[in-house]
């Protein structure tokens, strides 16, 4: 009896350190919160992943703590968007790619696929997750990345990300269908930054940003003055605020317009580069976008499922 455990004990602690080695989750860290969504929802049980950047989190603004840094030294696996947008961990991101691996997701998206932009020379606009169907793409890069950190899951990860990016081709039609019930006069967007190029451009929306591609750049007074003109003139009554970024340049165009006996209001706030508190659906990525579609589309004239997509927006949105 007590031979017999004893052997059974030994083969357990044999086996027990190579069970637990390929049992231990991948340790990711994600920049964004888009990301770290991505991460979660391809590696799904099989890794471990930490977002930077919260709710609210700025990441044209974004420098890195030092509890990242620690974090990012023990991970298998760092991923970040790129694209400047994390403009100012860009040196840290190269310096670190030398120790780490170090993967750029949205580096990964065909260039012929992304926006230039006046004010931003040589460089793309960023915020690509702002359209569905280029978010697939992402999604696709934070799929290659895990499994070339762990080839031995690379069936567990290529199913998840099936599951997912079905769920993103719904999300893409939901907007298109919502979107297009907006009256066309209506279909322009007006926010803080210049965040909503690429759902522009997917759902035939003219975009009109107080600031440009980055909340780093100065909003004109010039900028301002243009705006409300054009508010007035199209009488355009709804402008929308964002999660990130603060909403002083929002209140001066609505004063503006008032000035000018022309009533604008808040058709909501829009999630543009953090997504909403975790653990919510819309501190999910397919819940971020959800949130914009469904607020744009009902501010701006449409009929919109009250609670979004899938009946699980928030109430009172
Ligand atoms: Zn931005």
């Amino acid at each position: 009896m007590i031979r017999r455990s004893f052997f059974a004990a030994l083969a357990f602690a044999a086996a027990m350190p190579l069970t637990a080695w390929a049992e231990a989750p991948l340790k990711v860290v994600a920049t964004t919160g888009m990301i770290a969504d991505a991460a979660r929802q391809v590696g799904g049980d099989q890794v471990e992943v930490k977002g930077l950047m919260g709710p609210g989190v700025d990441p044209h603004a974004y420098r890195q703590t030092r509890s990242d840094i620690v974090a990012m030294t023990r991970a298998d696996l760092i991923l970040w968007h790129g694209l400047y947008l994390e403009a100012q961990m860009e040196e840290f991101f190269h310096d670190l790619g030398r120790k780490r691996t170090v993967v750029a997701v949205a580096e990964g998206v065909e260039k012929s696929k992304l926006r230039a932009h006046d004010d931003y020379a040589d460089k793309y606009d960023p915020h690509v997750w702002m359209s569905p169907v280029l978010w697939r793409d992402v999604v696709v890069e934070v799929q290659k990345a895990l499994t070339e950190a762990r080839p031995e899951e690379a069936d567990i990860f290529a199913a998840n990300a099936q599951v997912h990016l079905a769920e993103i081709d719904q999300l893409a039609a939901y907007g298109k269908q919502v979107l297009a019930a907006v009256p066309e006069n209506n279909r322009v967007l007006v926010t803080a930054h210049d965040a909503f190029g690429y759902f522009g451009a997917e759902y035939g929306y003219e975009v009109l940003g107080i600031q440009g591609i980055s909340t780093q750049s100065e909003a004109g007074l010039n900028r301002i003055g243009t705006l409300v003109d054009t508010l007035v003139d199209r009488k355009l009554t709804a402008v929308f605020v964002e999660s990130s970024v603060s909403d002083r340049s929002m209140r001066a165009l609505i004063e503006g317009a008032d000035a000018k006996g022309h009533d604008i209001g808040i058709g909501g706030e829009l999630y543009s580069d953090a997504m909403g508190e975790p653990g919510t659906y819309e501190g999910t990525y397919v819940g971020m976008l959800d949130h914009n579609i469904t607020v744009i589309a009902g501010a701006l004239g449409a009929d919109v499922p009250d609670r979004g997509m899938s009946g699980k927006l928030s109430a009172g949105f």
